[in-house]
């Protein structure tokens, strides 16, 4: 490979404030705020955090006074469309003096969710004209999204599937275990089973395993993931527990959600190692978010961060044209600038697929940077993070070049 050239806009690391950079990697309590009388035992017991819950816009306003028009009018509306729901160890990450908060950007309902362009939609990546029984979401040959509840242990306002989750809008899902496990028995290309939803881990350790058990026993199944938020939103319940009984069924993959830094608490990096531990290999999913993680520094952090508590960067999604969400979506144009930031200038390990989940059910499509600048019969030229640029030579039908014989010269009489 021979460096040709250099362009002018990608030779140099993004700018970074290092003070600004360490303090998004530090790793904090999320403490006990309004909730400081109460027993160590009860904080720390995940049905405690489900059944104090703030669910109604009169808790909200109590916990947080400083709530701003949009805030209140998207807080009174919720329950019609999606419902309020925030654990109290994640409501204790909002700066309540900061409008801009980016935690409180993903929870709180705002005003603006009441409006809705043409090209948005209540089921943006088509999963119900992909779905032959209820629950069960088979789009990709060789696995499907086994959708297993509708609740979350709090409700994000961008959540692709808020047409379903929390059941604000009538939409009235029920999935039908013996009907979904049954179609993956009779699809032998089935080999790769998620569970999702709502979220999994909301289910009992026991149910759990009988979900899990009865998949296990399908012999072409080979891999089993959960996607899940409960490590973000209720780390207790994250129980050694739950571990063990996981720990039953690998190969088995789990993907968090994580879009901000801040999510990380020392409480959640604890749940994490206790995942990992058992042997379960972490993937994380973040859905770019404007005012929440559309900077090249936040998600610098949020990545290595992630590195921190064993997980691996997975996906950085586009956010999905869900209807009301425009105030919440980033441009594509940021998303790459963001990958532009990643790619080169930290650790490979940490540098997530940026995706658009194509609107309309055509599904997910990788989003670069383009460091291919040319290709011909004889050569691709790409360039690297730095903006170098460098020819790779490659013979006309596309197979590396062959070694050419070397022209050995005569010797001459003498
Ligand atoms: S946790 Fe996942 S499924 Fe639940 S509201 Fe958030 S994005 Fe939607």
């Amino acid at each position: 490979m021979q460096i040709v050239n250099s362009t002018e806009d990608n030779a140099e690391d993004p700018p970074c404030c290092t003070q600004h950079f360490d303090s998004l990697k530090e790793f904090r309590s999320a403490g006990r705020g309004a909730w400081a009388e109460v027993p160590a035992h009860d904080w720390n017991d995940w049905h405690w955090q489900l059944k104090n819950r703030i669910t109604t816009v009169e808790r909200l306003r109590r916990l947080m006074p400083a709530l701003t028009a949009e805030e209140l009018a998207g807080a009174a509306l919720a329950n019609h469309k999606l419902a309020l729901a925030i654990t109290p160890c994640f409501f204790n990450l909002i700066d309540q003096d900061d409008e801009n908060c980016p935690i409180r950007w993903q929870v709180i309902p705002r005003g603006e969710e009441t409006l809705v362009s043409p090209w948005e939609m209540e089921d943006p990546c088509g999963e119900d004209s992909h779905s032959p029984v209820p629950g069960l979401v088979h789009r990709y040959p060789d696995r499907v999204l086994f959708l297993v509840t509708d609740r979350c242990a709090a409700y994000c306002r961008y959540c692709t599937r808020s047409r379903l989750v929390s059941n604000a809008s009538g939409y009235d899902f029920h999935p039908e275990f013996d009907r979904q496990i049954e179609y993956v028995r009779s699809h032998r290309q089935v080999r790769d089973v998620l569970l999702s939803g709502g979220d999994p881990l909301l289910f009992s350790d026991e149910k759990l395993e009988y979900l899990l058990s009865r998949l296990r026993a399908i012999p072409h199944v080979e891999f089993v993931r959960i996607g899940t938020r409960i490590p973000v939103f209720l780390p207790q319940r994250v129980t050694p527990a739950l571990c063990e009984m996981l720990a039953k069924f690998h190969p088995l993959f789990i993907s968090i959600h994580s879009n901000h830094p801040r999510e990380l608490t020392t409480e959640v990096r604890e749940a994490l190692e206790r995942l990992a531990n058992a042997g379960i290999p972490l993937g994380n999913q973040s859905v770019l978010l404007r005012h929440v993680n559309d900077d090249a520094l936040v998600m610098k952090a949020h990545v290595q961060k992630l590195l921190l508590c064993r997980v691996k960067p997975y996906y950085i999604y586009q956010c999905d044209l869900i209807a009301g969400s425009a105030h919440l979506r980033s441009s594509v144009r940021k998303g790459l600038q963001i990958m532009e930031s990643l790619r080169g200038h930290t650790s490979g390990y940490a540098v997530p697929q940026y995706v658009i989940d194509t609107p309309g059910g055509g599904g997910k499509v990788p989003v670069n940077p383009d460091y291919i600048l040319s290709r011909n019969r004889e050569r691709v030229v790409v360039r690297n993070y730095e903006g170098k640029v460098f020819e790779y030579p490659e013979a006309e039908d596309g197979t590396p070049l062959a070694p050419r014989p070397v022209e050995v010269e005569e010797p001459e009489c003498v």
